[in-house]
């Protein structure tokens, strides 16, 4: 990804880890990732629409909590480097540029696991 929109992190409870630990938030026009700094675990949104008008706000549905943050970035719509709202639940993420309001909806995706940070049994007998 050469393109570099929205770069930020967010400390908070990791779902899958359950640790304390940085989620690295990207997005670029084709695709948003959070990673859990922690454990690896990667969400992948990938984009809905894009919208120069208001949106409503989404309900967040799903077992995550909704975190709302703000981040730096450039907007292709204005141009304007400035402030963008992120809005990201358990099914979808949300850039707004706070100078024109134009709007990313990405929606999740997929989850993996980016890598392993322990040894996790992999050495362990197969059960019988
Ligand atoms: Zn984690
Ligand atoms: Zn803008």
């Amino acid at each position: 990804m050469s393109e570099r929109f929205i770069f930020t992190r967010h400390r908070t409870r990791c779902y899958h880890c359950g640790e304390d630990a940085d989620q690295i938030i990207q997005a670029v026009s084709a695709q948003a990732q959070v990673i859990c700094s922690a454990c690896g675990a990667t969400r992948i949104f990938i984009p809905r629409f894009e919208n120069t008008g208001a949106v409503g706000t989404c309900t967040p549905i799903g077992r995550y909590d909704l975190w709302t943050l703000d981040a730096g970035g450039r907007c292709k719509n204005c141009g304007v480097t400035g402030p963008h709202d992120l809005a990201i639940g358990s099914n979808h993420l949300t850039t707004r540029c706070r100078n024109c309001g134009y709007t990313h909806f990405y929606r999740f995706n997929l989850e993996y696991m980016a890598k392993r940070p322990v040894d996790d049994g992999v050495s362990a007998p197969p059960a019988p």
